[in-house]
C-alpha cells in the first residue's frame, strides 16, 4: 500500500510479572528518563505520523500524569493482555482511521526515525513490516530433564521486533477475525489472515527489557552514546601554623618547625584538591560532608575526605582528566617532597603521573604568608562526565 496518513500505538499496559522492582518497568528511570518515553519522543517527532496513541494499564493514572506528555499523545485504556490492549489502540483510530498503523512495545526504548523510515517504505509494497534480526545462537530444544533434545535448524529464523508497520484496515480486521487466538505479536494474527508481511532486517540493539538484567544493559547503551561533558572545579584553602614539627600536604609527613591548626590533619592541599573534586560536579565543599562540628574527624586523615570525594565522582559517572594543585609558602620547601605527593596521588586517584601536578611557589615575603604565619593550597581539576 502507499503510505499517506500512519498512526502509531505504544503498548504500554503491562504490570511487568517477569522484570518485578517497585514500579512497573515501562515507567521506571532508564538514563534519566522514563523507559517509555524513548519510544514516544521518537514517534511524536516523526514526520509521517500524525497520530501517537499511548495504550495504558488502567492502574498506572499516576505514572502518566508523572510524565507531563505532550497533548499530542492520546491515552486509551488496555485491556487485560497484550493483543486486548493493541485491540482497543486500533478501536481508538476508527474514529478517522489511518492508511497505515504502527504497533509498539514500550519496552523497546531503542527505536529510531530510521527504524520507522525502513518500515514505512517495506509497507508500501506489502500489507506488513517488521523489524527483525538473524538469530545469531545455535538454537536447542530441550528434554522435560533440561538435557539437549536435539539442534533447531536456525537457517531462515528471525527474532521479531516492533514496532510492527500495517495497512491499518487489514491488520485491525486480522485483529478481530483471531481475538480468541493467543499471539505473542501483531504479526502473527496478520500471517494467519493471510497477509503478507515482510521482514526489515534491523539491529539488535532494538531489544526488548523484559529483565533487570535487560534494563542494567540498556543502561550501558546509553552512558556509551551519551555525549560527554567536560567540566572543571577549584579549591582553596588556608590553614595557619601552629606548635609542632611536622606538617602534612597531600598526605606526605614533611619535618618542619611548626605545624598546621586544624580540625583534621590540617592537610590544606588535600583539602583544596576535595573541594575542587567535588566542585566538578556541584557537590558543595569539604565543610558540608565533614562538618568541623562532628567530633569524629578531629586529627581525621585528610586522604578519607579525597576518597570520598572520588566516590561521589565514580558514582556521578565522572572521570578524572587531570589535576593541578599549588602549594604557597614560604617554608617547608615543597620540592623535596613533590615526588612522594605525586605518588600518594596518582594511587588514590588512579591517575598517571603526567594527569596530577604538584608545584609550590611562595609569595616573596609578602602577606600572611610571606611572614610564615601558615600554608594556603588551591587546586584545580578537570573530569569528562
Ligand atoms: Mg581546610
Amino acid at each position: 500500500m502507499k503510505q499517506r496518513d500512519v498512526a502509531a500505538i505504544i503498548v504500554a499496559a503491562g504490570s511487568s510479572s517477569r522484570y518485578g522492582g517497585n514500579i512497573p518497568k515501562q515507567y521506571e528511570i532508564l538514563g534519566g528518563k522514563s523507559l517509555l518515553l524513548y519510544s514516544v519522543e521518537v514517534l511524536l517527532a516523526h514526520p509521517a505520523i500524525s497520530r501517537v496513541l499511548l495504550v495504558i494499564n488502567k492502574e498506572h493514572h499516576a505514572f502518566v500524569a508523572a510524565l507531563k506528555l505532550s497533548s499530542r499523545v492520546e491515552i486509551v485504556i488496555g485491556g487485560a493482555s497484550r493483543q486486548q490492549s493493541v485491540n482497543n489502540g486500533l478501536k481508538a483510530l476508527q474514529n478517522k482511521p489511518p492508511h497505515g498503523v504502527l504497533i509498539h512495545d514500550a519496552a523497546r526504548p531503542f527505536i529510531t526515525a530510521q527504524t520507522v523510515d525502513a518500515l514505512l517504505v517495506a509497507l508500501e509494497t506489502s500489507d506488513g513490516a517488521i523489524p527483525a534480526s538473524p538469530i545469531a545462537d545455535t538454537l536447542k530444544k530441550n528434554t522435560p530433564a533440561q538435557k539437549i533434545e536435539k539442534t533447531v535448524e536456525r537457517h531462515h529464523l528471525w527474532a521479531a521486533q516492533t514496532p510492527q508497520a500495517f495497512d491499518y484496515a487489514k491488520i485491525f480486521h486480522a485483529h478481530t477475525e483471531f481475538a480468541a487466538i493467543e499471539a505473542t505479536d501483531d504479526a502473527q494474527l496478520a500471517e494467519l489472515a493471510g497477509f503478507s508481511v515482510a521482514l526489515v532486517p534491523h539491529s539488535r540493539h532494538n531489544f526488548k527489557i523484559t529483565t533487570q538484567e535487560d534494563m542494567q544493559m540498556a543502561e550501558a547503551l546509553i552512558a556509551q552514546t551519551k555525549p560527554r561533558q567536560q567540566r572543571i572545579g577549584q579549591g582553596v584553602d588556608v590553614h595557619s601554623f601552629t606548635a609542632g614539627d611536622f606538617v602534612t600536604l597531600c598526605g606526605v609527613k614533611i619535618p618542619h618547625i611548626h605545624a598546621l591548626k586544624g580540625h583534621s590533619d590540617a592537610d590544606v592541599a588535600l583539602h583544596a584538591l576535595t573541594d575542587a573534586l567535588l566542585g566538578t560536579i556541584g557537590a558543595g565543599d569539604i565543610g558540608v560532608h565533614f562538618p568541623p562540628s562532628d567530633n569524629q574527624w578531629q586529627n581525621a586523615d585528610s586522604l578519607i575526605f579525597l576518597r570520598h570525594a572520588v566516590k561521589l565522582l565514580h558514582a556521578k559517572g565522572a572521570e578524572i582528566n587531570n589535576i593541578d594543585v599549588t602549594i604557597l609558602c614560604e617554608r617547608p620547601k615543597i620540592l623535596p617532597h613533590r615526588v612522594a605527593m605525586v605518588a600518594v596521588l596518582t594511587k588514590e586517584l588512579g591517575l598517571a603521573d603526567d594527569q596530577v601536578s604538584i608545584k609550590a611557589t611562595t609569595t616573596e615575603k609578602l602577606g600572611f604568608l610571606g611572614r610564615e604565619e601558615g600554608i594556603a593550597a588551591m587546586a584545580v581539576v578537570s573530569v569528562v562526565v
